[in-house]
């Protein structure tokens, strides 16, 4: 399942900063997971994790898509369905896909920033990639709405590379030369933190049938 949402993890990323974010803002995202206790207790020895996690909530997982981590895409699509029906889904570790009952087992979150967990790497976006971020905004600028031809597009590092940037695709975002070099020019941008309990994509309705999403 993450290998499915890695294929779409970019576009994922940009459709929910567009929610959240102008062009001043840079997004930080971090994904939650559900654990179960032996996936949990491995983990800290292997990565010597700090102190003890908090329990997942059950409320905070309705009507989520957490739980398709780990999952085939089969058994997504079953989720799927009992969702529409209003029945109860299971929750699963993040890891093992050992379900998970509300109230009765121990369980844990996990919490990595999204580049990580998609694998993103941070390092010079490819002309591929930035043709993508292009495409994502609609080669349009995001400061001031503008339509843009190829030349007049400029891809910006959201957080500036001074303001120790990352040079990953995350932070890149497509400005008009005039809104990048004289409106947004040296300023810092804030910074909104989000914990991402879902991944994005709407409950599927009749209309995914037959895709991949
Ligand atoms: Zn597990
Ligand atoms: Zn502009």
């Amino acid at each position: 399942m993450v290998d499915l949402r890695r294929k779409s993890a970019l576009e994922d990323f940009v459709k929910i900063r567009k929610r959240l974010c102008d062009f001043m803002t840079s997004l930080q995202a971090k994904v939650l997971t559900p654990l179960c206790g032996g996936c949990y207790y491995s983990k800290i020895k292997l990565l010597e994790l700090p102190g003890e996690p908090p329990h997942i909530c059950s409320e905070t997982w309705r009507n989520d898509l957490a739980w398709e981590v780990g999952l085939t895409e089969k058994e997504i699509r079953n989720i799927a369905r009992m969702l529409k029906q209003g029945d109860d889904v299971p929750l699963r570790c993040g890891t093992c896909s050992t379900p998970l009952q509300y109230g009765e087992d121990d369980f844990y979150v996990d919490s990595e920033f999204f580049e990580d967990y998609f694998d993103i790497p941070a390092k010079k976006p490819s002309k591929r990639t930035k043709k993508e971020i292009a495409r994502l905004y609609e080669h349009k600028c995001y400061g001031c709405g503008k339509k843009l031809s190829k030349i007049d597009i400029t891809n910006d590092h959201i957080v500036a590379r001074v303001h120790g940037g990352e040079n990953s695709p995350l932070n890149l975002q497509v400005l008009c030369k005039n809104c990048n070099n004289h409106i947004k020019g040296p300023r810092k941008v804030d910074t909104i933190n989000v914990h991402l309990t879902f991944l994005f994509r709407p409950p599927p309705s009749d209309s995914y049938e037959g895709l991949t999403w």
